[in-house]
């Protein structure tokens, strides 16, 4: 089996998700008493968090960069970087190491166009909902993004650092979040992109609404599966 590195923390509460998800899909490939190599960087988000709020991404690509590193030194043979939103770095993480960096909307495309789907709705923080650096991604595998309304983004993205990433779970912000996502399908969505990680803590069943939701945490951590058992170098 390959070490993986997670370079986590952002938050730490989806990370747990990604420490527990890894070693059960391990435990479940491989039976008995397997477990994920793993080595966790797990970074203070309220230093991360701070330079986002800054638009100050040189930075936090810096301390990613440097962290990241580490967990090469380490010797991993792959990375998560366990948040949607700090992938707007992760062409600069991938240049200051050899290591794969396993980019989180390329699984996430290969995975949705695998069910033969192709206009999904994109929920996450308000970078990723409205920079380009994340739906660029998904479009250049083919496929069609929308996202929510000017006010709907800044509801989305407001629960996501006020109560997501601090372990609140509202039913008030989960019944918002189905309006959103119903207000969506009327646009014509197939299915909805949970494009932050801590989404699926408020979102957990996939039938909470009738289009499939695709949580990217779990679709991260599948690929990186793939990739520890795999021959292959990816
Ligand atoms: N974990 C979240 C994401 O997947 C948001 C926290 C962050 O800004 O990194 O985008």
């Amino acid at each position: 089996m390959k070490t993986i590195g997670l370079l986590g923390g952002m938050s730490w509460e989806s990370t747990a998700l990604y420490y527990q998800q890894l070693n059960k899909i391990i435990q479940q490939r491989l039976g008995g008493l397997h477990s994920a190599k793993i080595i966790l960087n797990s970074v203070n988000f309220a230093e991360i968090e701070y330079l986002q709020q800054q638009g100050d991404w040189a930075q936090a690509a810096q301390i990613l960069q440097h962290e990241a590193r580490k967990l090469q030194d380490a010797k991993v043979d792959g990375i998560l970087l366990c948040t949607n939103t700090m992938h707007l770095v992760a062409p600069e993480i991938q240049q200051a190491i050899s290591v794969p960096l396993l980019h989180i909307a390329d699984a996430t495309a290969k995975y949705i166009l695998k069910q033969n789907i192709y206009k999904v709705a994109l929920l996450g923080t308000a970078f990723t909902m409205e920079q380009d650096f994340y739906k660029d991604r998904l479009m250049a595998h083919g496929l069609e993004i929308l996202i929510p309304s000017a006010q709907a983004r800044a509801y989305i993205h407001h629960t996501i650092y006020n109560e997501l990433c601090v372990g609140k779970i509202k039913e008030s912000s989960k019944q918002a979040f189905l309006n959103i996502i119903e207000d969506l399908k009327q646009q014509g969505a197939q299915g909805i992109i949970l494009g932050c990680t801590e989404i699926v803590m408020l979102l957990p069943e996939q039938n909470a609404c009738n289009l499939p939701l695709f949580d990217t945490t779990l679709i991260h951590v599948k690929e990186a599966a793939e990739f520890m058992l795999s021959e292959a170098s990816f």
